[in-house]
């Protein structure tokens, strides 16, 4: 038995409206773009939103929206995806990382604060997991500082801080639609905001840099081809309608893996942030105990059918940022002591109770595995036959 990692969940439905699609003959930026945009605006309340061939795509115009340039400085989470500071680092600009608190897994308010310097540009945010970040004292900071603040909101579609949407809780925010996220449109994104100037520059960026009443290959600025195109939009479309019945599985399958997980002591379940309101589940992340080998315990589960993500590795060691940023190691210890130590379990809207149980089985079969939880060392016997027989510590 082989457990899939992840699984969008598609259903008759959404084959007709990519069908409906392809029969049409209009494949590129139509009527169901401008559909999928007008719901998701309306649903975080944004004035604008504007579709995009993925979510990197999405904060990367959101970076130039707000100004970011060369020489600027970004604060941003260590502890994310690449693509949420990639997004910056494509225009010249630095990530100013600050570590993680261990509670929340986002940096503190107060630790933003002290990292602003006259270089900062902005503060990106990462909704990790779907718990939205502290965005009250975030936004107050960066007011203050006349700042912009861009919310990495890949991860959360459907969540809620303190009653308010995800997506809604900075000055532009992004959504992300790959097939693993809590909906897709196979590959896609979508920004939303308030600013109406903002809105007008990403729409010409999107399209190659003509502006929206522009004239035929006339180009203002130098754009991109970001454009969703019409059987991405009428899939994500299709499974926006399906938004709260798909939230409402996928927090079934969280509550009894979570149940599932109490039995293990060496597991720790991550849950919903007391200002999380509503929890959207983007995964099923775990943390293992201090004592347990991560990376052992990974292959006992593989050879078991159980396949597992290491979520996320620290962002300042990959080595495309080491050589340019020349981060090292031992900088922001708690995004690196928490990356050595997380896990993505098998998750997806549909997975059956059966295979929740077989992942959490499989867990406690491994767990018991030669090596994975380190054993205070053994006296040696130099010379002596090599038959100990280890006993594992209850
Ligand atoms: C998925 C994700 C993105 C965007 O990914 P794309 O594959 O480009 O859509 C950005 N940030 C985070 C934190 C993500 O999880």
């Amino acid at each position: 038995m082989i457990i899939p990692m992840s699984k969008p969940c598609l259903d008759p439905s959404d084959i007709q409206a990519v069908t409906e699609v392809l029969k049409s003959g209009q494949l590129a930026m139509g009527p169901r773009t401008i559909a999928l945009e007008h719901a998701v605006a309306e649903f975080v309340r944004a004035a604008h939103g504007i579709a995009v061939s993925s979510g990197t795509a999405g904060l990367h115009l959101a970076a130039i929206a707000a100004g970011v340039c060369e020489g600027d400085e970004v604060i941003t989470t260590p502890f994310s995806f690449i693509a949420s500071t990639n997004c910056f680092v494509y225009e010249g600009a630095r990530p100013r990382f600050v570590d993680i608190d261990r509670q929340t897994l986002m940096p503190d308010p107060s630790a933003i604060e002290a990292a602003i310097s006259e270089k900062t540009r902005a503060i990106l945010t990462v909704d990790i997991f779907g718990n939205p970040a502290d965005a009250d004292p975030i936004l107050e900071i960066a007011r203050r500082h006349k700042i912009s603040v861009i919310e990495d909101a890949c991860e959360a579609l459907g969540s809620e801080y303190k009653g308010r949407k995800a997506g809604s809780l900075a000055d532009i925010a992004v959504f992300g639609f790959y097939p693993n996220k809590q909906i897709t449109s196979g590959e896609g994104g979508l920004i939303v905001t308030n600013r109406d100037d903002w809105d007008a520059v990403i729409r010409s960026l999107r399209n190659q840099g003509r502006d929206v009443h522009g004239a035929w290959l006339t180009h203002d600025r130098i754009g991109y081809n970001y454009r969703m195109d019409e059987m991405s939009a009428a899939l994500g479309l299709s499974q926006f309608q399906r938004l709260n019945s798909l939230l409402e599985s996928r927090r079934l399958v969280a509550e009894t893996y979570a149940q599932h997980l109490a039995k293990i002591s060496e597991i720790e379940c991550l849950m919903p942030l007391p200002t999380t309101t509503r929890m959207s589940w983007y995964g099923l992340i775990v943390l293992v105990a201090p004592g347990v080998k991560r990376d052992l315990l990974m292959r006992e589960l593989e050879t078991r059918g159980v396949p597992t993500r290491t979520y996320f590795s620290p962002l300042h060691l990959q080595p495309a940022y080491r050589d340019r940023f020349g981060f090292r190691s031992g900088e922001f210890p708690v995004t690196e002591d928490i990356g050595s130590r997380c896990l993505a379990l098998p998750f997806h809207t549909q997975m059956p109770e059966t295979d929740i149980a077989y992942v959490c089985d499989a867990l406690k079969a491994s767990l018991a595995g030669e090596g994975v939880r380190q054993v205070p060392s053994l006296p040696r016997n130099f010379g002596m036959p090599t038959t100990v027989s280890r006993s594992t510590p209850s």
